[in-house]
């Protein structure tokens, strides 16, 4: 513990202005430093898709600021039933509630531009800086100098890169480049809600051959549509038409109605990515630089842990900074909290897309028994209590 109740750092720079940096601001910023977030976007726009918001992530926002998951959560969604059908529309089973009553208040899907918008407006306005994409990055024992395609240059204490799964601040930092390729592509869109295809309080699966679609409300007379397929290679359209038409081939055999959304849906609001991770590290922090979210751990969506994971990173960094005697200590401890945690989530991740893409017949063997405990493990992270610190049972290598 230190003995003072002044900050360890007086000046931090977030790059990124996702879930994470923005979460990580509004915890330094409680502790009385100077943290500043810097986001390569000019603006704030409403982009991206639906997010799972579980109780691992949802509790972290709740220690980082009090109120706030009430403000998300009257923005958010939650289904009450889950129905999984086949790619020509026959119901497979329909499912009450999948979530356990105990995390029933901690569960729901949010807009990501929603989420963003909610946390910025935690901070004050002049410490985001839109417009400001970092490009390099010196540090020496004392101080850390970034710079900004915009000519700027900051100089801080402490520099966080919450810049994304291609975190130019991990290129600098760890030298390694591109994310990997996990072997799909994905597309997603919000559209307005579409009673033909589910009820208004229903998650619905699909499953077709290659192919996975999710669709679920997200209130407000909206909807998410998620859709996936295996590829060998990844591959991004050059327009937004070309991405359209690309989805409306890859999914010509699908039931009618979901054509029709396909089609009805606008081409520029298609999101289309090909699905990647970060491979693991053996370290996060390195002096005065650190790595944080989709940044160190970018994972594949399958198991609904992006934002989550992102939101413990934000509260473990918060909390180690104002408990350790000093900068070196606290970020050792930090990596130390996050490292074996996050490289399981990622496995289970990939173990869930995987999972996507079997048969009904094989997804309903691996049944949701085989997950069961592992998921209490994920979703009892509590930051009320020391247990959330317990690695989980299996050994990991990286
Ligand atoms: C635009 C966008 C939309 C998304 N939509 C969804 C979604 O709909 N559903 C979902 O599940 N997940 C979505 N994600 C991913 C999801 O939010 C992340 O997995 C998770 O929340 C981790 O958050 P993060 O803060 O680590 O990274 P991100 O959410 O990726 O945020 C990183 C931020 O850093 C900024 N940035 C990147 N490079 C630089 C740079 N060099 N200088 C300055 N700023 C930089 C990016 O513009 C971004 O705002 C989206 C991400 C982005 C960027």
């Amino acid at each position: 513990m230190r003995e003072t109740s002044q900050p360890m750092v007086d000046k931090v720079a977030i790059i990124g202005a996702g879930p994470g940096g923005l979460a990580t601001a509004i915890a330094l910023r409680k502790q009385g430093i100077d943290a500043h977030v810097y986001e390569k976007a000019r603006e704030f726009r409403p982009v991206g898709a639906g997010v799972s918001l579980k109780p691992n992530g949802l509790r972290c926002i709740d220690a980082i600021k009090p109120g706030l998951v009430n403000k998300l959560r009257r923005l958010g969604f939650q289904v009450q039933r889950t129905t999984l059908k086949t790619s020509t529309g026959e119901t497979v089973w329909t499912t009450k509630t999948p979530i356990n009553s105990k995390d029933k208040e901690l569960t729901f899907a949010i807009w990501w531009w929603h989420l963003q918008r909610i946390l910025a407006s935690e901070l004050p306005s002049e410490v985001i800086h839109l417009n400001h994409r970092c490009v390099s990055f010196e540090q020496n024992e004392k101080t850390v100098t970034t710079q900004f395609e915009n000519g700027k240059t900051v100089e801080v204490d402490l520099l966080i890169g919450a810049d994304g799964i291609n975190s130019r601040v991990r290129e600098i930092l760890i030298g390694d480049r591109q994310p990997t390729y996990s072997g799909s592509m994905c597309w997603r869109a919000i559209v307005d809600y579409r009673d033909e295809l589910l009820l208004p309080d229903e998650g619905l699966i699909i499953r077709g051959e290659k192919t996975a679609m999710i669709l679920y409300p997200l209130g407000e007379g909206k909807m998410n549509w998620s859709a996936g397929k295996l590829f060998p290679e990844s591959f991004v359209c050059p327009s937004a038409a070309e991405v359209k038409f690309r989805v409306l081939k890859e999914f010509s055999n699908w039931m009618k109605p979901i054509l029709q959304m396909i089609e009805e849906t606008d081409a520029e609001s298609i999101l289309e990515a090909p699905i990647c991770k970060r491979l693991p590290l053996q370290q996060w922090s390195y002096g005065r630089v650190t790595l944080l979210g989709d940044a160190v751990h970018g994972m594949s969506p399958g198991g609904g842990q992006g934002a989550n994971t992102t939101f413990e990173d934000a509260y473990e960094l918060a909390e180690c900074l104002y408990n350790f005697p000093d900068l070196k200590t606290a970020l050792a401890n930090y990596d130390k909290r996050r490292l074996q945690r996050t490289v399981v989530i990622q496995n289970y991740s990939e173990k869930m897309e995987k999972l996507a893409y079997k048969s009904i017949q094989e997804q309903n063997k691996q049944s949701e028994q085989n997950f069961a405990e592992f998921e209490r493990w994920l979703f009892d992270y509590d930051p009320k209590s020391e247990s959330r610190l317990k690695p989980w049972k299996e050994k990991v290598v990286i």
